[in-house]
């Protein structure tokens, strides 16, 4: 049984209308057409947003390649641009419950989860500013008596941002600072489904004093607006989080003028569990792991690799423990998994249940859509007896669906973990230091947890090996990528002619 939480209509709701924010001015987009988003948990429209066209991209690029040539924000001091980051994440703080809420309904995200992440959205932009002092370079004064060598951090230019809608505010917030830190120009292109906290932001930005041209928002189609930020000449860098497959293109799109790229992709990410792990921790955190964000998150610890001789029983406790776990009403704050983004993903969750059922995996919890009298919500499901080698076991299903392998050695457990295109993330639950130590060396994942799940911290750099993407968000790291590196190889006193004399 799953613990239903019934949707509440939405009354006397006020749809919101957004505009595009390109060279520091709200603008509509040149075709007048706009995209109607429905709440996923309340299946009505709750937000409408331009639907900007190639022309309107190629308009914010300008904007911000203008910014950037003109130097109104690169030629900033560190501390001015530092203290406007700062003013931009108070502000995110003071509107964070209108955000949050923005989130919530058109993502279908639960309201205290949408609030958490926006409190973790507020310290990486605070983490940012800090990180944008602090950018420094290198110097040689081992040259020789007349070289000295400097090695400039310079930032790389007008970067694209394109996020994807199952963390609106978080993701673009762990691109956007750092951009900015770094001394960068932006055009931004939020999910088509979950634009809104990304406009606002648009004008918390503005108030806190970024200067015109340097954030450009634009708000459409992948196709229409964001393939052109991925090939156009003026762009230097295109930043991007999403599917595998979209992550592909955007590299190949951006390879025509040599663009880097930095891309956070898809994961199906295993939590491996030993018979000596402390399983009560253990239970919770998989299915924290599984159903968090319904299982439309990239870091879902969708695959669970438990030791041949618990699987039977910690497979009853999960079970057990799913039941607990509250579904529905995304506004209300004792859900814990709320809605699925469209009809149309909910039908491809339940096609990858289906389909695992009839290769021969046995459904142990839930394993159907939830009919709540409004909006598409699917149970959170366990299924058991998967094999290596089903769809289930290697491809992101992205809904609330945990498949259950089993292992017998610690190498079969490793060789289960890197067998599949993935390597965002891995968890390993043990009290032995040797055990967590190495599966923490041999899994080929970008975040190993220990004995936890899912944690983060803005100083931990993320990011995948594999296919789950090129690049690392977070940390130190994250400010330097948006940078291009330059040698100055200076000469003291007169250079002695030795070549053609
Ligand atoms: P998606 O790839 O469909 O879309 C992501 C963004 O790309 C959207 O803004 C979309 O409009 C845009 N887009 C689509 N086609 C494009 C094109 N041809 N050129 C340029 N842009 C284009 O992904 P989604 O369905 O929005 O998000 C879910 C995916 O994101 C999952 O695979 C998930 O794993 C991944 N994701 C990864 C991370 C990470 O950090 N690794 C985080 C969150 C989500």
């Amino acid at each position: 049984m799953t613990i239903l939480v019934r949707p509440r209509a939405l009354e006397d709701f006020k749809v919101r209308e957004f505009q595009l924010l390109i060279d520091g001015r709200w603008v509509d987009g040149s075709s007048g057409a706009s995209i109607e988003r429905k709440s996923p948990g309340h299946g009505v429209v709750v937000s409408r947003y331009q639907a900007a066209t190639k022309a309107d991209a190629e308009r914010a690029i300008a904007a911000a390649r203008r910014a950037f040539d003109t130097g109104t924000w690169c030629r900033m001091t560190g501390a001015e641009r530092s203290n406007i980051l700062l003013k931009a994440a108070e502000l995110i703080a003071a509107r964070s419950d209108e955000l949050a809420y923005l989130d919530c309904i058109e993502s279908g995200k639960p309201i205290s989860q949408a609030k958490a992440e926006l409190g973790g959205a507020v310290d990486i932009w605070r983490y940012a500013a800090a990180l944008g002092r602090d950018l420094h370079g290198e110097s040689y004064n081992t040259l020789g008596e007349g070289t000295l060598g400097v090695v400039l951090r310079e930032a790389i230019g007008v970067v694209s941002i394109i996020t994807p809608w199952n963390f609106p505010f978080l993701i673009v917030s762990q691109k956007l600072p750092f951009a900015l830190a770094a001394g960068c120009t932006a055009v931004v292109k939020p999910s088509e489904l979950t634009s809104g906290s990304t406009l606002v932001l648009g004008e918390i930005l503005m108030e806190a004093g970024v200067p015109a041209g340097v954030v450009n928002i634009v708000t459409g189609t992948g196709a229409e607006v964001g393939a052109p930020m991925t090939v156009h000449p003026d762009v230097d860098m295109v930043s991007f989080t999403g599917s595998t497959l979209v992550g592909k293109l955007t590299m190949a799109n951006a390879a025509q003028t040599l663009k880097k790229v930095s891309l956070e992709l898809g994961g199906k990410n295993p939590q491996i569990v030993f018979p000596d792990a402390e399983l009560d921790d253990f239970i919770d955190a998989a299915v924290f792991g599984a159903y968090f964000n319904a299982g439309e998150c990239c870091n879902a610890g969708s695959r669970l690799i438990i030791h041949r001789d618990i699987a039977d029983d910690v497979v009853a406790r999960i079970a057990a423990h799913s039941a607990k776990v509250k579904v529905g009403d995304p506004l209300d704050p004792q859900t814990k998994v709320g809605a699925i983004i469209t009809p149309e993903h909910l039908a491809k969750i339940d096609g990858y249940v289906r389909n695992a059922a009839t290769g021969g995996a046995n459904i142990s919890h839930g394993g159907e859509p939830l009919e709540l009298g409004m909006g598409q919500f699917m149970s959170p499901t366990i299924l058991s007896a998967v094999q290596p080698d089903m769809a289930v076991a290697r491809e992101e299903v992205f809904g609330p669906v945990l498949s259950v392998l089993t292992f017998e050695t610690l190498d079969e457990a490793v060789r289960i973990a890197n067998s599949i295109d993935y390597g965002l993330s891995a968890g390993v639950w043990s009290r032995d230091f040797d055990t967590c130590l190495t599966i923490g060396r041999q899994v080929r994942a970008g975040t190993i947890w220990m004995n936890t799940f899912m944690d983060g911290a803005s100083e931990l750099p993320f990011g995948g090996y594999k296919q789950s993407g090129i690049g690392r968000e977070l940390g130190r790291h994250a400010v330097e990528d948006y940078t291009e590196t330059k040698t100055l190889n200076m000469h003291l006193g007169r250079r002695k002619v030795v070549w053609a004399s």
